[in-house]
């Protein structure tokens, strides 16, 4: 598949900043646990908040051909942040893009578009994951608000984030049909009913927080509700589905820059009187390597290219994040043998990137759960 020159030049720019601004500080944000907030301003700035929100609600009026361009350049540069551009993106803008009222888009989708709030999406929960349909966070209707008790884990910028689109039960006799959806500011809006419980110490990932938030009679304004009572599941699935062509992005580009590091190295280390690279066991795994992840890039650019015609996905974009995070997680592993001791240690930034890239085999659904949804289709 072609890029268009528009598509080649935003891919470019943001390519620009990540390699400058990004990758040289990611191993001391790993280090440290700190969020780079600068940073996160310059990729605000080059439109990367709200790259699908059309220009009407201040956002860059892409589409999801150029998230996975830009989602592919930012994780090439640092994985963790690009988890939290990612999440804004696809669940929290494309939720209140698809289901928000024209009030709800001037004042939660716009500010987020603009850069100027960070979003997060809360469907899991301590008890259960997968199972999106046993939640019991609740949300009942007091005079002209909802009042949510119950708690939420693995939430991606629950510490740093400012508004979160929420799924809780408002019957709790109706099955999935009894969930819906909400838009609610955090703590960092003032919210004093969202408490960030505990911030989760992770393998990897470290410039992006992951928090559990308990919902103490927590206040939201019935206005906050985003579509009907009792369609919050459905709401919910449909922000995965394009939030996998995200993680799928992400994968490749964390994957690619381990690939660079370890043909680079190849390319300088002696064994036996040449560079690694001359010994075909090496080269014969890059280039398997470089193989698999165009084929991934494939597969998402498939999906995405389907998702801005309008036309059903779903199956798509689980085989692009099933294929891309597992080859992902393969390159990895691989950058690291190439670089034999030094591919396990901190020097160089292969293991690193191995801890980052991990986890897009779990969030936005497991690689189960993608094969559950391609096994239907089947
Ligand atoms: C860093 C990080 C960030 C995250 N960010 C968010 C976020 O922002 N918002 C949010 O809501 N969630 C988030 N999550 C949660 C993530 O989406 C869940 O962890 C994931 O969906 C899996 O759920 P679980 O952990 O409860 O595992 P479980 O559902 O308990 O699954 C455990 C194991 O059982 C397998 N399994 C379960 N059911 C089946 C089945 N039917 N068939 C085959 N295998 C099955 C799974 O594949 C898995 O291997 C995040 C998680 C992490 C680690």
């Amino acid at each position: 598949m072609l890029l268009t020159p528009d598509q080649d030049q935003i891919r470019d720019a943001v390519r620009d900043f990540a390699q400058q601004e990004l990758w040289p500080n990611a191993p001391q944000w790993d280090q440290d646990h700190s969020f780079p907030r600068e940073a996160h301003r310059g990729l605000a700035a080059l439109g990367a908040y709200g790259i699908f929100v059309p220009e009407e609600y201040d956002g860059a009026g892409l589409g999801y051909m150029e998230l996975a361009l830009v989602l592919e350049e930012i994780a090439a540069g640092d994985g963790g942040t690009s988890t939290a551009i990612s999440v804004t993106n696809c669940p929290y803008n494309a939720i209140l893009l698809r289901y928000g009222n024209a009030e709800q888009k001037k004042k939660w989708l716009a500010p987020a578009a603009r850069g100027e709030i960070l979003g997060a999406f809360c469907l899991t929960e301590p008890h259960v994951g997968s199972d999106a349909s046993a939640l019991r966070t609740t949300a009942v209707r007091d005079g002209g608000d909802y009042v949510l008790n119950g708690s939420k884990q693995f939430i991606t910028s629950g510490q740093n984030g400012h508004a979160a689109i929420v799924i809780a039960v408002t019957d709790k006799d109706a099955g999935k049909g009894g969930m819906s959806a909400f838009v609610v500011p955090t703590h960092n809006l003032g919210n004093a009913g969202w408490q960030v419980a505990r911030l989760e110490d992770k393998l990897g990932q470290h410039s992006t927080d992951t928090a559990q938030i308990s919902f103490v009679d927590c206040r939201v304004p019935a206005e906050n509700r985003i579509g009907e009572e009792g369609e919050g599941y459905r709401i919910a699935l449909s922000g995965l589905e394009g939030g996998r062509i995200g993680i799928a992005a992400q994968s490749v580009g964390m994957a690619r820059s381990a690939l660079d590091v370890a043909i680079a190295y190849a390319k300088e280390r002696q064994a036996f009187g040449s560079a690694i690279f001359e010994h075909q066991a090496v080269s014969f795994r890059l280039a398997d390597c470089a193989t698999r992840l165009e084929a991934a890039r494939q597969l998402i650019w498939h999906a995405a290219s389907l998702k801005d015609a309008g036309r059903p996905c779903l199956k798509e974009a689980a085989m692009a994040k099933l294929f891309a995070s597992e080859t992902a997680e393969a390159v990895c592993t691989a950058a690291i043998q190439t670089l034999g001791g030094y591919g396990y240690v901190s020097d160089f930034p292969v293991a690193r990137i191995y801890r980052d890239v991990r986890v897009c085999q779990i969030y936005e659904g497991t690689s189960d759960i993608q094969k559950l949804i391609i096994t239907r289709s089947l």
